[in-house]
């Protein structure tokens, strides 16, 4: 067996402090290694050595082999752990790190092939008696050739990348008419994203659950599954809440699934960590969909039902040890969880957003496991993946594990960046999820139209603590007699005015300090009195006509963070000159955030409808259409194919067919 006693991390974020994490605990050295963006991250500061290995791009840092394993070799680290994305399922970086006298903890160079592209894996399932969507899977990549194999699968299909991950490179058609569309983007998709265009074509399964069984294989032959994990809370084709185990399943039905994952997994020979994903249908019957041949971003809601740590079974079988684990000594114990904490915006079609995070908070309690790489004044940039942290919990059973959820997750404090929290509590509340119902469409059809807006008694609340907050701020550096608060006047009847902006509400807070020491305030018809106030950092206590409440208050410039029990709320202290927003013309486009023009689909001159495709801007990994905000004349272009733009750039000018008229 080879000795490892020390490990390289080629990850960053999450998945890299959660791996250093089993390293210590197992008494393994961890290098770190990380790019410009990431010289100050959590994930550095976690390990015991970091190497830089260059600049902010992921092709110029995390996706570089050589400059990885040159990284090894400097530092005497044994092995690399690859986390997942970035060089997780690249056979070549396998097979480079073997050449290099490296262990890769993952599977072999070949399982890696064999799985790598859809359309082979799908091949190997069919040889091992495992059922797949029916589709088509061929050589031939021709126009003609998926146009004419479009029609035999029939409609609805859905369009794949071979190479696709993370939803990426999918495309539902509907109709023939949107055929030809459909299999252009995702060709594009797919030939930037994976640098391979290979397209299948599958049938396309209505209202499905995603479920996915992790295995667990060693270098003698042997594997076990791990039971399922239910995956069908999605949005974009990418997971948003996971829970193991499924309610769907019966026993039969799970060991049926099981059995078929380890059949697939056999039949290539796998080993160490990896997970078989399938498509349950609603009349029972499950396909295979593909294999993830690496650690799986929601792997630890496995670990907490089952009790195993994943990575350090994978570190463990990685030596060359046999798994330990037989299938009989598995069992499933509770239920457990896991939201993934994005800087996005559901409101807007869960566009990825960047920016710098204010304040980043959690409450410490049981059956509660969070999994970040980011800490208060991180910088989420556009170079990676807008995942910010994954928060889990578990519990006797589902419903334990969900209110523990709803529990942290009102008390998590995320702010600065647009984010899901609001809306993964929607979710979680939604009599649907609570009932189990779910599938792959449940955010698509179940919250349509899904936007946030405080009460006006949130907002209250909120303004009452904020003013509170910079209240007690001016009281502690108030440099005046040391026997007088802040705020108080002679004249009781003129009351000090704090005025906020919610969105494009003003709310004002009115308030007096009285002989008594109490605070009279007033917003709009509400008044009370504050009796006590106490400030711990930016834990605010006060008691409110007899009621002792508690907010997180954070300030960040003009910028008031308000974390109560009911809401999160940021309000911006009005300024006094208020400063212009940027000018936007009539009828311009505007890049809804900073990244690159993929391509331009119209020119000056051209006539368009409200709703066409006017370019398509790539940020964050995804594919964005900026569509014509209504029908007319294309006036301006101020970008070519390629050009990076900030968020907020006028992209092109469309003159409306009303003002030509
Ligand atoms: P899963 O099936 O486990 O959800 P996906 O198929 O969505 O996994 O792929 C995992 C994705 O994780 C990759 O496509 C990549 O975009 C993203 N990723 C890669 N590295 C990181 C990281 N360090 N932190 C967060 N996300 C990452
Ligand atoms: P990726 O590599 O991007 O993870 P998958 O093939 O695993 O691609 O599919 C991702 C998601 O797309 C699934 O979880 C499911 O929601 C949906 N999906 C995939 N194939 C089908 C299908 N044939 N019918 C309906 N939905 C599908
Ligand atoms: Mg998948």
């Amino acid at each position: 067996m080879k000795s490892i006693t020390r490990i390289l991390i080629a990850n960053r974020g999450e998945i890299a402090v959660r791996i250093a994490r089993t390293c210590r605990s197992m008494g393994i050295d961890v290098v770190a290694v990380y790019s410009d963006a990431d010289a100050d991250s959590p994930h550095v500061r976690a390990a015991d050595v970091a190497v830089h290995i260059g600049p902010s791009p992921p092709a110029e840092s995390y996706l570089r082999a050589d400059a990885i394993i040159a990284a090894a070799k400097k530092t005497g680290a044994q092995a690399i752990h690859p986390g997942f994305g970035f060089l997780a399922e690249n056979a070549d970086f396998a097979e480079a790190c073997a050449e290099a006298g490296v262990v890769f903890i993952g599977p072999s160079p070949d399982a890696i092939r064999a799985m790598g592209s859809k359309q082979q894996a799908k091949h190997h399932a069919v040889a091992a008696s495992v059922p797949v969507v029916p589709g088509y899977n061929g050589e031939d990549q021709g126009d003609d050739a998926l146009i004419k194999a479009a029609e035999d699968v029939g409609y609805p299909l859905l369009i794949k990348a071979s190479a696709g991950g993370g939803g990426k490179g999918m495309r539902i058609v509907r109709a023939a008419a949107e055929l030809k569309a459909g299999i252009d983007s995702a060709r594009r998709e797919a030939a930037s994203s994976f640098g391979d265009d290979t397209l299948l074509i599958e049938k396309y399964i209505e209202r499905p659950r995603h479920i996915e069984v992790q295995i667990l294989g060693d270098q003698h032959g042997e594997v076990v599954h791990l039971f399922e994990r239910e995956c069908s809370i999605q949005r974009r084709y990418q997971k948003v809440i996971e829970e193991a185990p499924s309610t769907v399943l019966s026993a039969e039905q799970r060991a049926e699934m099981g059995a078929a994952a380890v059949r697939i997994a056999k039949a290539i020979g796998y080993s160490n960590a990896g997970t078989v994903e399938f498509i349950f249908a609603p009349d029972g019957a499950f396909y295979f969909l593909e294999v993830n041949t690496r650690l799986q971003v929601e792997h630890p809601i496995t670990e907490c039902v089952t009790g195993i740590d994943l990575v350090r079974k994978q570190i463990e079988v990685a030596t060359g040890a046999p798994l330990g684990v037989s299938q009989s000594d598995l069992r499933i114990a509770g239920a457990a969880l896991e939201c993934r904490i994005y800087a996005e915006d559901p409101a807007q079609g869960f566009l990825p957003a960047t920016g710098t995070l204010v304040d980043w908070h959690l409450p410490e309690m049981e059956g509660l496991r969070v999994d970040t790489g980011v800490e208060t004044g991180a910088e989420v940039s556009v170079f990676y993946d807008p995942m910010i942290a994954k928060v889990i919990t578990w519990g006797d059973d589902r419903e334990h594990a969900r209110r523990r959820m709803i529990y942290a997750l009102r008390r998590l404090s995320v702010h600065g960046l647009t984010n899901n929290r609001e809306f993964l509590l929607s979710v979680l509340e939604h009599p649907e999820y609570v009932a189990g119902n779910l599938h792959t469409h449940f955010i698509a059809e179940q919250m349509p139209s899904w936007s946030e807006s405080p009460t006006d008694e949130q907002a209250t609340q909120s303004a009452v603590a904020a003013t509170l907050h910079a209240h007690l701020i001016r009281n502690a550096s108030s440099p005046v007699l040391p026997n007088m608060r802040a705020g108080f006047r002679n004249n009781s009847h003129t009351p000090q005015k704090q005025r906020w902006m919610l969105g494009d509400d003003a709310i004002e807070v009115a308030y007096s300090v009285q002989r008594t020491g109490g605070i009279a305030v007033q917003v709009g018809d509400y008044e009370s009195t504050v009796t006590k106030t106490e400030l711990d950092g930016a834990a605010l206590v006060w008691t409110e006509d007899g009621v002792c409440r508690s907010a997180r208050v954070v300030r960040d410039g003009t910028r008031a963070f308000v974390q109560s029990l009911d809401a999160a709320i940021c309000l911006h202290e009005e300024e006094r000159f208020p400063v212009r927003g940027r000018e936007v013309p009539a009828g311009g486009c505007t890049a809804p955030m900073t990244g690159r023009v993929l391509k331009v689909q119209v020119a000056v001159g051209d006539s368009v409808e409200a709703g066409n495709t006017l370019i398509i801007l790539e940020a964050m990994k995804m594919e964005h259409a900026i569509t014509a905000p209504e029908s007319g004349t294309v006036a301006a272009i101020n970008v070519d194919e390629g050009d990076l733009v900030d968020e907020g750039a006028v992209l092109l000018v469309v003159e409306s067919a009303a003002d030509s008229e």
